[in-house]
């Protein structure tokens, strides 16, 4: 087996493979992402063709901190520095114009990068050890759920890659929140673990999403995605003995009680999905959890899962 505990001697094996060209499944506190060099178009091109990914829906790029922004950033508008101190190292991704070394491969053709410093030691361990920006997505087959722990991970991607670095689970167990910060206003171009309120606060005004159809500018806005193998419905209640996620009197094995709490919901939401996948559920019924920005990104992923 290449899934290994993240010791300093096997996050440097990573790193030398990471150099080299090749691919390797690191963990983050959003999800497990499989990882190469952002600046080696080969290697991009290696993790495209492992995930099974469009070349149009680009990557994103993982830096160490804000210092290093400039090696893969062109500019930014100084309400960067002010996002970056207040969310870095953390789950927000921010869009800006891309240098020349970032290959198009990397941003799917497109002249602006999408980058963030992880907040995982193992992740930015390895970044310092490659001492390259690493791009990578996250480590499921295109279109499925994301893995949120090394257990979480396919066959067919965990026997692609040279190296998977073990970190346990994942502390948030949902993808970044994806910033457009090159046009006139933010934008949001993903809902994900910074939730739209909490960057509002900061940019002192109210933030807009993107609208679906406006965006090949964003993949994470493919109508289906985020989805497990069993087939996904939103309901207001559990029936006796359905399979599914509820707030209530949950009973028998494929009927799990999920916390009330957003955060706490985010980090169990992909593994107990796949617990019930695993478990050979058809269908998985799920109560609609409730509103407010705090929930948004997870209903986002609902209502994607739930996408015929
Ligand atoms: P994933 O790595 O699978 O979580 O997906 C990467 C996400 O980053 C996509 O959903 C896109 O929304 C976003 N993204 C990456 N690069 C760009 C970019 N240059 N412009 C807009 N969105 C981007
Ligand atoms: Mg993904």
């Amino acid at each position: 087996m290449n899934v290994v505990p993240p010791t300093i001697e096997n996050v440097r094996r990573a790193a030398e493979a990471i150099r080299a060209g090749g691919v390797v499944v690191m963990p983050t506190e959003t999800v497990y992402g499989l990882a190469c060099d952002a600046t080696q178009d080969a290697a991009v091109a290696r993790v495209f063709e492992i995930k099974g990914r469009p070349d149009e829906n680009p990557l994103i790029v993982h830096i160490g901190g804000l210092d290093q922004l400039e090696r893969v950033a062109l500019r930014w508008p100084p309400i960067v520095e002010e996002l970056a101190l207040r969310f870095w190292p953390g789950p927000l991704t921010m869009v800006l114009p891309k240098r020349p070394e970032v290959p198009y491969r990397t941003t799917g053709g497109l002249d602006t990068v999408a980058v963030r410093v992880p907040d995982h030691d193992v992740a930015l361990a390895l970044i310092d050890e490659a001492d390259r920006p690493i791009a990578a997505p996250s480590a499921n087959p295109f279109g499925n759920l994301s893995p949120t722990s090394a257990w979480g991970l396919d066959d067919a991607i965990r026997t692609q890659v040279e190296l998977v670095l073990d970190g346990g689970d994942c502390a948030l167990g949902l993808e970044s929140t994806v910033l457009d910060l090159t046009g006139e206003d933010p934008q949001i171009l993903r809902l994900g673990s910074v939730s739209r309120g909490d960057i509002q606060a900061v940019i002192g005004r109210p933030l807009g999403i993107v609208p679906p159809p406006a965006v090949r500018k964003s993949p994470g806005m493919y109508r289906r995605h985020y989805a497990p193998k069993a087939s996904l419905r939103l309901v207001e209640r559990l029936r006796p003995g359905q399979a599914g996620l509820t707030f209530e009197g949950a009973e028998g094995p494929t009927q799990v009680l999920m916390p009330r709490d957003p955060v706490a919901y985010a980090a169990n939401l992909y593994s107990t999905l796949k617990r019930l996948d695993d478990q050979g559920v058809d269908e998985i019924a799920v109560v609609v959890p409730p509103e407010g920005l705090a929930w948004e990104a997870i209903h986002d992923r609902l209502k994607k899962a739930s996408a015929r």
